[in-house]
């Protein structure tokens, strides 16, 4: 096994060992969401929530894509994804949260993903 590989393994675990982006990365692997969305399930401020989202984003386990006022995370690293499963077993279904003003948790037609980023909600 070369050192790099070590090296590897050791960045994702010590990112993971951490149980606000384990439930971060945990709730992405069930759809996207916005900051708010993971500020209402994880009762953190947002400022702290947004660290670590840029933590995450930084290396390459999710990614942001602003659409209106929102910019919604998704988990692109399929190597999470697998490690995920194998710990915390099948992901869970996405519940709307009652208390949150993103799309995704009002109208989940507007959070699926739209061509060329078209802003269904700035009709409202
Ligand atoms: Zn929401």
């Amino acid at each position: 096994m070369d050192k790099d590989r070590y090296r590897q393994a050791v960045r994702l675990f010590s990112l993971l060992s951490h149980p606000v982006r384990l439930r971060i990365v945990d709730e992405l692997r069930r759809g996207e969401a916005c900051v708010c969305h993971l500020q209402a399930i994880l009762k953190r401020p947002q400022p702290y929530i947004s660290q670590q989202l840029r933590v995450l984003r930084e290396a390459g386990v999710i990614e942001g894509r602003k659409r209106g006022l929102y910019v919604y995370y998704r988990l692109i690293d399929e190597q999470v994804e697998r490690l995920l499963l194998e710990t915390l077993g099948p992901a869970g279904e996405p519940s709307p949260l009652p208390l949150c003003a993103c799309p995704r948790c009002h109208d989940e037609a507007e959070s699926l993903p739209l061509p060329g980023g078209s802003v269904a909600a700035e009709v409202r």
